[in-house]
């Protein structure tokens, strides 16, 4: 068995640094790429990783990396690497995906085929299979991951199972969700912090809404799912209880939190509410229906982060443009509170009537988004 692994944390696009700040954060060094992030580790490291990511969308295991021009460099290339230290006999192993980038190999189907074929004749070798005989695959699975880009292979593991995004408490999600790994990731982005109020506007099944209160209790994301390198055999079930122990031990469920979601639809509210008691924050979240129109507090130096219908997916584009003149309007007098709106409309700031401070393009699945800031004035205290 390996004590050591290169890892990789996949993330959207725009939102690598938070994923590496959430790695750094856990005193692991690692290096942010376009789309991922380089790190090294053991098992707990994996387990912990999968676990606590808030923003990534998987953790996988680099096996080996080299170039390959030809199906005969990327068969010996792959038969060259460290199968037995990975796969019991009997283990399920799928090239699951096979991505070619600005290479010579660029058939995708063949790639997959070659590379199984060089990982079964590696395993036959090591357990002492006669070659011929097909291996039987009823085992755990590991995902086998190819990837070539200018001719250099990647070959991973991938030790999520269901992307990260996953974290198992949206039972329903309506029309048009955000991802929780991307809400997470915004919220990170923003200045808000779980002392400040918090309130998503138009906040659907409530995303980031449960994803601010798991920030704001210190509860691991990913308590609630399962992971592939579970079923794995070199993987000890007494150290992933422990680690998950430990994020319960974590957890802080008495965290004073001021968090509000609000939505047009009662449907949706309804769908909010069901899923914040998945993950057990029922009490703590207030959700109510209510139009953005109707927006109206007191309270200051708060963060509004809401992700409206935009005109492709929800409304009409003259509904929409009504919408971001009505948010800009309801939203003006809280001078104090910073507000953060996501939307793929380009003309988003001219409709809302106002330059956003600072702008992030996202990407929210395929579609382009921006996050557009506005930041709150602090209020100052009077001192007498
Ligand atoms: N981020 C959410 C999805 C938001 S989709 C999630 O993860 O589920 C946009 C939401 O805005 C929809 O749920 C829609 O019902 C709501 N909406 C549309 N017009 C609204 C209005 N005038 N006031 C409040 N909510 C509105």
């Amino acid at each position: 068995m390996k004590e050591q692994f290169k890892l990789v944390a996949t993330a959207a696009a725009g939102l690598e640094a938070v994923v590496g700040r959430e790695i750094r954060e856990r005193g692991i060094d690692c290096q942010v790429e376009n789309g991922k992030v380089l790190f090294a580790g053991d098992v707990r490291t994996i387990i912990e990783t999968n676990l606590w990511l808030r923003a990534a969308d998987r953790i996988k295991i680099i096996v080996g990396q080299f170039p390959a021009k030809t199906f005969e460099d990327l068969f010996q290339g792959v038969f060259a690497l460290d199968w037995e230290n990975y796969l019991p006999l009997g283990a399920k192993f799928p090239i699951s995906k096979a991505k070619c980038v600005k290479s010579t190999l660029h058939n995708e189907p063949s790639v997959q085929a070659i590379s199984k074929k060089a990982v079964v004749k590696k395993l036959q070798k090591h357990y002492h299979r006669p070659e011929g005989v097909p291996l039987q695959e009823i085992g755990a699975e590991f995902k086998i991951e190819v990837s070539i880009l200018k001719d250099q292979v990647t070959v991973m593991i991938d030790t999520s199972g269901d992307s990260l995004f996953k974290r198992g408490y949206r039972t329903e999600k309506g029309g048009a969700p955000i991802k929780e790994n991307m809400a997470a990731a915004i919220l990170q982005l923003s200045n808000w912090y779980p002392d400040k109020p918090l309130i998503d506007p138009t906040c659907g099944s409530g995303t980031f809404c449960i994803e601010a209160a798991m920030i704001g209790m210190k509860i691991a994301p990913g308590f609630n799912r399962q992971f592939a390198f579970e079923q794995w055999d070199w993987v000890d079930k007494n150290l992933v209880q422990q680690v998950r122990d430990e994020a319960e031990q974590m957890a802080d469920y008495e965290a004073d939190l001021d968090i509000s979601g609000y939505d047009i639809d009662a449907r949706m509210i309804d769908i909010a509410k069901k899923n914040a008691q998945e993950v057990g924050l029922a009490d703590v979240i207030h959700f109510k229906q209510m139009r953005v129109q109707d927006l109206r507090t007191d309270k200051v130096n708060g963060v509004i982060i809401s992700n409206p219908p935009y005109g492709e997916r929800l409304l009409d584009s003259r509904q929409v443009d009504v919408l971001y003149q009505e948010m800009g309007q309801v939203f003006a007098p809280l001078t104090t509170w910073s507000k953060f709106i996501l939307t793929s409309d380009e003309a988003f700031e001219q409709k809302y009537g106002s330059v956003a401070d600072k702008k992030r393009k996202l990407y929210n699945g395929t579609l382009k988004v921006d996050l557009y800031q506005y930041f709150g004035q602090r209020v100052k205290r009077n001192i007498n």
